[in-house]
Protein backbone atom coordinates (compact mmCIF):
# COMPACT_ATOMS: atom_id res chain seq x y z
CA UNK A 1 0.00 0.00 0.00
CA UNK A 2 1.50 3.45 -1.05
CA UNK A 3 1.24 6.41 0.78
CA UNK A 4 0.04 9.24 -0.75
CA UNK A 5 2.02 12.40 -0.37
CA UNK A 6 0.60 16.29 -1.04
CA UNK A 7 3.89 18.32 -1.77
CA UNK A 8 3.53 21.97 -1.97
CA UNK A 9 6.19 23.97 -4.10
CA UNK A 10 6.10 27.60 -3.03
CA UNK A 11 8.59 27.96 -5.85
CA UNK A 12 10.21 31.93 -5.83
CA UNK A 13 7.31 32.91 -3.60
CA UNK A 14 7.38 34.28 -0.02
CA UNK A 15 9.19 36.55 2.27
CA UNK A 16 9.95 34.75 5.90
CA UNK A 17 7.08 36.27 7.49
CA UNK A 18 4.46 35.65 4.39
CA UNK A 19 5.98 31.58 4.82
CA UNK A 20 5.43 31.34 8.43
CA UNK A 21 2.51 33.09 8.07
CA UNK A 22 1.56 30.53 5.58
CA UNK A 23 2.99 27.77 7.89
CA UNK A 24 0.57 28.31 10.76
CA UNK A 25 -2.27 27.98 8.58
CA UNK A 26 -1.50 25.11 7.37
CA UNK A 27 -0.74 23.56 10.73
CA UNK A 28 -3.99 25.50 12.63
CA UNK A 29 -6.39 23.20 9.39
CA UNK A 30 -4.67 20.38 8.48
CA UNK A 31 -7.06 17.19 9.44
CA UNK A 32 -5.56 15.27 12.11
CA UNK A 33 -6.82 12.19 10.85
CA UNK A 34 -4.07 13.10 8.09
CA UNK A 35 -4.07 9.88 5.20
CA UNK A 36 -1.31 11.18 3.63
CA UNK A 37 2.04 12.68 4.14
CA UNK A 38 1.93 16.55 3.69
CA UNK A 39 5.39 18.03 2.82
CA UNK A 40 6.06 22.08 2.08
CA UNK A 41 8.97 23.25 -0.04
CA UNK A 42 9.72 26.56 0.94
CA UNK A 43 12.21 28.97 -0.72
CA UNK A 44 15.74 28.20 0.30
CA UNK A 45 15.89 31.64 2.07
CA UNK A 46 13.03 30.29 4.17
CA UNK A 47 13.72 26.99 4.90
CA UNK A 48 15.26 26.89 8.36
CA UNK A 49 12.64 29.01 9.83
CA UNK A 50 9.56 26.88 7.83
CA UNK A 51 11.33 23.89 9.43
CA UNK A 52 11.58 25.38 12.98
CA UNK A 53 7.57 26.41 13.21
CA UNK A 54 7.22 22.89 11.62
CA UNK A 55 9.05 20.90 14.96
CA UNK A 56 6.40 18.47 16.00
CA UNK A 57 4.12 18.68 13.08
CA UNK A 58 3.27 15.73 10.89
CA UNK A 59 4.26 18.16 7.74
CA UNK A 60 8.01 17.81 6.31
CA UNK A 61 10.40 20.35 4.47
CA UNK A 62 11.86 19.57 1.31
CA UNK A 63 14.00 21.96 -0.74
CA UNK A 64 13.36 23.19 -4.02
CA UNK A 65 16.94 22.03 -5.56
CA UNK A 66 20.52 21.45 -4.58
CA UNK A 67 23.80 20.98 -6.35
CA UNK A 68 25.57 17.79 -5.95
CA UNK A 69 28.65 18.85 -4.54
CA UNK A 70 29.02 19.04 -0.70
CA UNK A 71 30.63 22.38 -0.13
CA UNK A 72 33.48 24.37 -2.14
CA UNK A 73 33.81 27.27 -4.41
CA UNK A 74 30.32 27.14 -6.02
CA UNK A 75 29.35 30.20 -5.87
CA UNK A 76 25.64 30.90 -4.92
CA UNK A 77 24.81 27.28 -5.18
CA UNK A 78 23.19 25.30 -2.11
CA UNK A 79 24.26 21.87 -1.18
CA UNK A 80 22.34 18.86 0.34
CA UNK A 81 24.47 18.79 3.06
CA UNK A 82 22.96 22.37 3.74
CA UNK A 83 19.29 21.78 3.31
CA UNK A 84 19.34 18.76 6.18
CA UNK A 85 21.35 20.72 8.24
CA UNK A 86 18.53 23.81 7.71
CA UNK A 87 16.06 21.29 8.56
CA UNK A 88 14.59 19.48 5.01
CA UNK A 89 13.84 15.69 4.67
CA UNK A 90 13.35 15.80 0.57
CA UNK A 91 14.51 18.09 -2.10
CA UNK A 92 12.48 18.08 -5.52
CA UNK A 93 15.17 17.47 -8.34
CA UNK A 94 14.73 18.14 -12.19
CA UNK A 95 11.85 20.58 -11.83
CA UNK A 96 11.07 21.89 -15.37
CA UNK A 97 11.42 25.22 -14.42
CA UNK A 98 14.84 24.66 -13.44
CA UNK A 99 15.28 22.36 -16.91
CA UNK A 100 14.31 25.58 -19.13
CA UNK A 101 15.90 28.15 -17.04
CA UNK A 102 18.71 27.14 -15.69
CA UNK A 103 19.24 24.47 -18.83
CA UNK A 104 19.19 21.36 -16.16
CA UNK A 105 20.19 18.38 -17.86
CA UNK A 106 19.27 14.20 -17.44
CA UNK A 107 23.08 13.76 -16.67
CA UNK A 108 22.89 16.80 -13.29
CA UNK A 109 19.75 15.65 -12.21
CA UNK A 110 21.06 12.29 -11.87
CA UNK A 111 24.52 13.91 -9.89
CA UNK A 112 21.72 15.98 -7.88
CA UNK A 113 19.93 12.34 -7.07
CA UNK A 114 23.25 10.67 -6.18
CA UNK A 115 23.88 13.53 -4.29
CA UNK A 116 20.28 14.31 -2.29
CA UNK A 117 20.57 10.76 -1.29
CA UNK A 118 24.35 10.80 -0.05
CA UNK A 119 22.50 13.64 2.81
CA UNK A 120 19.86 11.56 3.26
CA UNK A 121 17.56 13.75 1.82
CA UNK A 122 14.94 11.72 -0.01
CA UNK A 123 14.55 13.27 -3.50
CA UNK A 124 11.48 13.80 -5.92
CA UNK A 125 12.30 12.87 -9.22
CA UNK A 126 10.56 15.47 -11.67
CA UNK A 127 9.95 14.51 -15.26
CA UNK A 128 7.09 15.15 -17.86
CA UNK A 129 6.57 15.98 -21.80
CA UNK A 130 6.09 19.62 -23.42
CA UNK A 131 3.30 19.93 -24.99
CA UNK A 132 5.32 19.92 -28.75
CA UNK A 133 6.72 16.44 -27.40
CA UNK A 134 3.25 15.02 -26.63
CA UNK A 135 1.74 16.55 -29.83
CA UNK A 136 4.27 15.06 -31.64
CA UNK A 137 3.95 11.27 -29.91
CA UNK A 138 7.65 12.24 -28.20
CA UNK A 139 5.41 11.50 -24.50
CA UNK A 140 7.09 8.18 -23.73
CA UNK A 141 10.53 8.60 -25.31
CA UNK A 142 10.94 12.12 -23.43
CA UNK A 143 9.64 10.67 -20.01
CA UNK A 144 11.37 7.18 -20.57
CA UNK A 145 15.22 9.47 -21.01
CA UNK A 146 14.09 11.42 -18.05
CA UNK A 147 13.58 8.73 -15.77
CA UNK A 148 15.89 6.64 -16.84
CA UNK A 149 18.96 8.72 -17.02
CA UNK A 150 17.60 10.52 -13.41
CA UNK A 151 17.82 7.59 -11.89
CA UNK A 152 20.95 5.80 -13.20
CA UNK A 153 23.10 4.26 -11.10
CA UNK A 154 20.74 3.59 -8.06
CA UNK A 155 19.85 0.60 -6.23
CA UNK A 156 16.44 -1.20 -5.04
CA UNK A 157 17.68 -0.10 -1.53
CA UNK A 158 18.03 3.84 -2.64
CA UNK A 159 15.13 3.67 -4.67
CA UNK A 160 12.85 3.80 -1.03
CA UNK A 161 14.00 7.13 -0.95
CA UNK A 162 12.90 8.12 -4.44
CA UNK A 163 9.90 9.97 -4.96
CA UNK A 164 8.46 10.44 -8.68
CA UNK A 165 6.55 13.23 -9.77
CA UNK A 166 5.09 13.66 -13.53
CA UNK A 167 4.32 17.12 -14.47
CA UNK A 168 3.53 17.56 -17.99
CA UNK A 169 5.11 21.07 -18.67
CA UNK A 170 2.24 22.09 -20.63
CA UNK A 171 0.18 21.95 -17.42
CA UNK A 172 2.13 23.79 -14.81
CA UNK A 173 0.86 27.10 -13.97
CA UNK A 174 -0.95 27.41 -17.19
CA UNK A 175 -4.67 25.89 -15.08
CA UNK A 176 -4.83 23.00 -18.30
CA UNK A 177 -4.83 19.51 -16.25
CA UNK A 178 -4.16 16.30 -17.67
CA UNK A 179 -7.57 14.42 -17.09
CA UNK A 180 -7.20 11.64 -14.87
CA UNK A 181 -7.38 9.58 -17.90
CA UNK A 182 -4.15 11.23 -19.17
CA UNK A 183 -2.20 11.43 -16.09
CA UNK A 184 -3.29 7.59 -14.91
CA UNK A 185 -1.95 6.54 -18.41
CA UNK A 186 1.03 8.21 -17.94
CA UNK A 187 2.23 7.37 -14.19
CA UNK A 188 1.31 3.78 -15.68
CA UNK A 189 4.00 3.97 -18.33
CA UNK A 190 6.30 5.50 -15.41
CA UNK A 191 5.58 2.75 -13.47
CA UNK A 192 6.59 0.47 -15.94
CA UNK A 193 9.86 1.98 -17.21
CA UNK A 194 10.87 2.08 -13.56
CA UNK A 195 10.04 -1.90 -13.56
CA UNK A 196 12.04 -2.53 -16.41
CA UNK A 197 14.84 -0.52 -14.83
CA UNK A 198 14.80 -2.16 -11.01
CA UNK A 199 11.89 -4.28 -11.17
CA UNK A 200 8.32 -4.99 -10.16
CA UNK A 201 8.39 -4.62 -6.48
CA UNK A 202 10.66 -1.48 -6.85
CA UNK A 203 7.61 -0.18 -9.32
CA UNK A 204 4.89 -1.78 -7.13
CA UNK A 205 6.64 0.46 -4.24
CA UNK A 206 7.47 4.02 -5.53
CA UNK A 207 4.97 6.84 -5.07
CA UNK A 208 4.53 9.02 -8.18
CA UNK A 209 2.80 12.27 -7.63
CA UNK A 210 0.87 13.62 -10.61
CA UNK A 211 1.54 17.91 -10.57
CA UNK A 212 0.19 20.65 -13.13
CA UNK A 213 -2.53 22.95 -12.26
CA UNK A 214 -4.09 20.83 -9.07
CA UNK A 215 -6.54 22.53 -7.70
CA UNK A 216 -9.10 22.10 -5.02
CA UNK A 217 -11.93 21.45 -8.29
CA UNK A 218 -9.94 18.65 -10.02
CA UNK A 219 -7.51 16.76 -6.84
CA UNK A 220 -10.54 14.73 -6.02
CA UNK A 221 -10.82 13.31 -9.68
CA UNK A 222 -6.87 12.86 -10.13
CA UNK A 223 -5.97 11.52 -6.75
CA UNK A 224 -8.78 8.57 -7.25
CA UNK A 225 -6.66 7.23 -9.96
CA UNK A 226 -4.90 3.86 -8.63
CA UNK A 227 -1.35 4.79 -10.19
CA UNK A 228 -1.61 8.42 -9.13
CA UNK A 229 0.00 8.35 -5.17
CA UNK A 230 -0.38 12.03 -4.38
CA UNK A 231 0.10 15.74 -6.01
CA UNK A 232 3.24 18.25 -6.45
CA UNK A 233 1.05 21.35 -6.13
CA UNK A 234 2.48 24.48 -7.51
CA UNK A 235 0.32 27.83 -6.92
CA UNK A 236 -2.71 25.95 -4.97
CA UNK A 237 -0.11 25.50 -2.09
CA UNK A 238 0.34 29.33 -1.48
CA UNK A 239 -3.23 29.40 -0.38
CA UNK A 240 -3.45 27.62 2.99
CA UNK A 241 -7.37 26.86 2.02
CA UNK A 242 -6.66 25.70 -1.22
CA UNK A 243 -3.74 23.65 0.04
CA UNK A 244 -5.65 21.90 2.78
CA UNK A 245 -9.08 21.11 0.69
CA UNK A 246 -6.36 19.06 -1.99
CA UNK A 247 -4.77 17.69 1.40
CA UNK A 248 -8.20 16.61 2.50
CA UNK A 249 -9.70 15.38 -1.39
CA UNK A 250 -6.91 13.01 -0.77
C1 LIG B 1 4.77 22.78 -9.99
O1 LIG B 1 5.41 23.80 -10.02
O2 LIG B 1 5.33 21.74 -9.65
C2 LIG B 1 3.36 22.84 -10.36
C3 LIG B 1 2.74 21.71 -10.56
O3 LIG B 1 2.78 24.08 -10.46
P1 LIG B 1 1.21 24.41 -10.63
O4 LIG B 1 0.46 23.57 -9.65
O5 LIG B 1 1.10 25.87 -10.34
O6 LIG B 1 0.85 24.08 -12.05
Amino acid sequence: MRKPIIAGNWKMNSTIAEALALVKDLKKDLPSNLKSEVIVSPPYLTLHEVANELTGSSIRVAGQDLFWEEKGAFTGAVSGLMLKDAGADAVIIGHSECREYFHEKDETVNKKIHAALHCKLRAILCVGETLEEREAGQLLPVVERQVTKGLKGLTDADMQNIIIAYEPVWAIGTGKTATGEQAENAHLMIRSIVERQFNQDVADKVRILYGGSVKPNNAAELLAKPNIDGALVGGASLKANDFIEIIKSC
